[in-house]
């Protein structure tokens, strides 16, 4: 065996020297460890994350008024089908805009359902009520 000379951490621009069998700094490390899981979707737990609040800021900007009562501004970004359901976390598509009101109307109806099977949600004419 030749003798392995101390390599660069693999993170691009990083000094950091580390012993063979190592690919990167401690710090560099966790990093990508906590890149891998996000992608791996393993951070349910932690729930409002980063991406999640960009999920919702795009919701908002696109559904500034609910989509329930098409009067009030959208405060909520809520997921057409709930995440308990099987509904797509970061997806537009399963975002809308909903004032607090309607959004704790739905929250209600999600309540009783949770026994139910899935949804009488989304309904198939425009304008819920
Ligand atoms: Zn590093
Ligand atoms: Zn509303």
């Amino acid at each position: 065996m030749p003798h392995a000379p101390r390599h660069p951490c693999l993170h691009p621009g990083c000094p950091a020297l580390l012993e063979r069998g190592e690919s990167r700094c401690p710090m560099h490390k966790r990093q990508h460890q906590q890149a891998y899981e996000r992608t791996r979707g393993t951070a349910t737990e932690r729930g409002y994350d980063a991406d999640h609040r960009k999920w919702r800021a795009a919701v908002l900007a696109r559904d500034p008024i609910c989509k329930a009562c098409g009067t009030e501004r959208s405060t909520f970004a809520d997921h057409i089908v709930p995440l308990k359901q099987g509904g797509a976390k970061l997806d537009l598509a399963n975002g809308q805009g909903l004032c607090s009101h309607c959004h704790q109307v739905k929250r209600g109806r999600e309540r009783h359902q949770e026994q139910a099977p899935p949804a009488r949600w989304p309904p198939k004419r425009p304008g819920w009520a």
